[in-house]
């Protein structure tokens, strides 16, 4: 059982720096929770303060109810998978995975039980006597892996362990680690600035930046809800789409976003969010896939612009459109041909739209 709570922990590093800040999170036993944000925002630092690797300056680190600030990292049961693998060069696959279980003096017989044990489930039963230099990144990789499996830790830790290996085996990787939490049965907390990662790894995210979170929840509501347009912007591809206006009530559970271009009508649950934000400085986000193409939709759903960009991407198209001095960016299907220079009216899928403070950012939905 492994429940890590962080109570208004703070990290200051030696040169006075404040890498994370204020932080409380509670970690599920035997949930895959993903700290995801840009370079810099504190993801490392507090992966490495369940490791033991960072002290926590400030505020209180549990395991359960035991408070572990100052356990040392090879008392606390749990297993990291670095970025760079960290295997020894001259050591054999075996014994790059059987190294942890050597140390702590484990049987002979128990650990080849182990080790072949890992070794059959990554599928590098038949790499075992080579070393790393005649892997390839993807077989490194699982190699680490089998390394924090044979321990069989309490808690996992990763910190961006798929960075280095190429699109396609980064999206079959995904699917084993995947595996590997529902077979281990532990707490996984892993490190990532990939919003496809997080999206499809992580039973909750934390999304954080410059040291705070700013919002913690699963993919549906880190997606579907974000707190803010930071959170917003983050997640999705071709990013949101942000056009500033203001609201304007109209009734009860009736208002629409105004802009000098455009006019949308919000849905009644959305206006009713809003009753009290007449004439309230907005930014109005429109994901990239909640448009419709073909434009017939009703008056106050649609949206006029010119063309300017379209690019296809496979199954899709995405368009770039010139609307009010600005380029808003969509994806679309690609049943319609487009060119630069066309007129164009997409239908927007207000029921999707989000709403933020134009000042803060925080949304108001
Ligand atoms: P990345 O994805 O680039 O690894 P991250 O989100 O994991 O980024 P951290 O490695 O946790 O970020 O670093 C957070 C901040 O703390 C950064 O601004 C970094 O420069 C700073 N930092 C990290 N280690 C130290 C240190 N030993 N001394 C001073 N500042 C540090």
């Amino acid at each position: 059982m492994a429940r890590i709570s962080f109570e208004n922990v703070n990290k200051n590093y030696a040169n006075g720096f404040h890498a994370v800040k204020d932080l409380n999170l509670e970690i599920h036993d035997k949930e895959f929770l993903v700290l995801l944000g840009p370079s810099g925002c504190g993801k490392s630092t507090t992966l490495n303060m369940i490791a033991g690797l960072e002290e926590v300056s400030d505020g209180a680190l549990r395991f359960d109810d035991q408070m572990v600030n100052y356990v040392p990292p090879h008392k606390r049961d749990v297993a990291m998978v670095f970025q760079s693998y960290a295997l020894y060069p001259h050591k054999t696959v075996f014994d790059n995975i059987a190294f942890g279980l050597q140390m702590r003096k484990q049987p002979k017989s128990e650990i080849e039980r182990r080790v072949r044990d890992a070794a059959r489930k990554l599928e590098i039963e038949h790499l075992l006597d080579r070393r790393p230099g005649q892997l390839s990144g993807g077989q490194r990789q699982r190699v680490a892996l089998g390394r924090a499996m044979v321990r069989d830790p309490a808690v996992f830790l990763m910190d961006e362990p798929l960075s280095n290996l190429d699109a396609a085996l980064r999206i079959s990787m995904r699917a084993e680690i995947k595996e590997l939490h529902e077979a281990m049965q532990t707490t996984f907390v892993y490190v990532t600035h990939d919003q496809a990662e997080a999206l499809t790894l992580a039973d909750r995210i934390v999304v954080m930046r410059d040291g705070e979170v700013q919002q913690i929840g699963t993919s549906d509501d880190i997606y579907e809800r974000p707190a803010n347009t930071f959170v917003a912007s983050f997640l999705g591809n071709p990013p949101i789409n942000y056009i500033d206006g203001e609201i304007e009530v109209r009734g009860e559970a009736e208002a629409v976003f105004q802009h000098p271009s455009v006019t949308l009508t919000l849905p009644p649950e959305m206006a009713r969010k809003l009753s009290g934000a007449q004439g309230r400085r907005v930014r109005l986000g429109i994901r990239a896939e909640d448009v419709d193409e073909r434009g017939d939709g009703a008056e106050g759903h649609l949206i006029h612009g010119t063309v300017n960009s379209v690019l296809p991407v496979g199954s899709d198209q995405f368009l770039g459109m010139e609307f009010g001095g600005a380029e808003l960016f969509f994806r679309v299907g690609k049943g319609m041909r487009h060119k630069n220079g066309e007129a164009i009216a997409l239908t927007v899928d207000v029921n999707r739209l989000h709403v933020f403070d134009a000042e803060t950012g925080a949304s108001l939905l």
